[in-house]
């Protein structure tokens, strides 16, 4: 495995594997890997002749007061991890790279950025589809991977390939979860015992509300009410930024669940924001019910 810090000197060996005809797939991180980043990696091999991942802790999408020093970090496993993996280039650019004295550009996904997160995050999908369409540029993968964990950015990143006309194949898969159901994030190891504990009660608040969706109960208000129910009990869940029931493409908030939509809550435990989803897909028939 190749480790590349440079920018042209990664856009030049690319551009050779291109003309060579080979199939370049992209995995973007922030690094700290875990068995999420690495279902990714390991969709990606399968899929690509060329396999670039990138570790980039990018500044832009934290705010001020967010947990930008304190994101965990592991540069030396997340290495060992990659070259176990078979990547071919890990590209780990500094800050300084992206963005250099002078960087005055950014990329707005208007609309769909502030929902959900981007509401309580103002600005933080702008620095993620920013740093993004500044990685496809560099990499130009013909597939890039996404994690559905992060269900709004996968949206954000589809509509930002489709509004810029950029010809790339945007692959999202599936949540992995530890054996509580907790989604795996690297956020998780911020986490003491206890709130590690506490923490299974999201994924647990939302595969009880689909339950409950799929037997019939297809009213938001009441389906909300179900999951806050779950999550308030948890004392150490200190706040519910979000927990409802959205339309699965525009991610307006529903009042009656009728065709395609995603459970989705983010809460705090201490100062640890964790966010998770979970799509709520082939319903039978769920506009006549109820
Ligand atoms: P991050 O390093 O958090 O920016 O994540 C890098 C990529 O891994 C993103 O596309 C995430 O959606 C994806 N990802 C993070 N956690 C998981 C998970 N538990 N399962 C699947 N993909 C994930």
């Amino acid at each position: 495995m190749e480790i590349i810090r440079n920018i042209k000197v990664l856009q030049n060996s690319l551009k050779t594997e291109r003309m060579r005809g080979r199939a370049i797939g992209f995995v973007p991180t922030m690094g700290a890997l875990h068995d999420g980043h690495m279902s990714l990696i390991r969709t990606a091999r399968l899929e690509n002749d060329i396999l670039i991942a990138s570790i980039f802790l990018n500044p832009i999408q934290f705010g001020p007061s967010e947990d930008f020093e304190k994101y965990p970090k592991d540069m030396d496993g997340d290495i060992s991890k990659l070259r176990g993996a078979d990547v071919d280039m890990a590209f780990l650019p500094d800050a300084s790279a992206m963005y250099p004295e002078g960087f005055s550009t950014a990329v707005d996904v208007r609309g769909l950025s502030e929902k959900l997160c981007g509401g309580l995050r103002p600005g933080h999908f702008t620095g993620v589809a920013t740093v993004i369409a500044k990685l496809f540029n560099i990499v130009g993968p013909e597939r890039a991977y996404f994690g559905q964990k992060d269900y709004q950015q996968g949206l954000i990143i589809k509509k930002l390939v489709r509004d810029l006309n950029m010809d790339i194949n945007v692959v999202l898969c599936p949540t992995r979860r530890e054996p509580d159901g907790l989604a795996m994030s690297s956020r998780n190891l911020r986490l003491g015992a206890d709130e590690r504990k506490a923490a299974a009660a999201l994924y647990m608040s939302l595969s009880f509300a689909l339950e409950k969706i799929k037997s019939g109960i297809l009213n938001v208000r009441e389906v909300k009410g179900l999951i806050k129910g779950i999550l308030s009990h948890e004392p150490l869940i200190t706040d519910i930024e979000y927990a409802s029931v959205y339309d699965a493409e525009s991610l307006d908030e529903l009042d009656e669940i009728t065709g395609r939509a995603v459970l989705a809550a983010a809460v705090r435990i201490g100062d640890v924001r964790l966010i998770d989803n979970i799509p709520v897909e082939g319903l039978q028939n769920p506009a006549k019910k109820g």
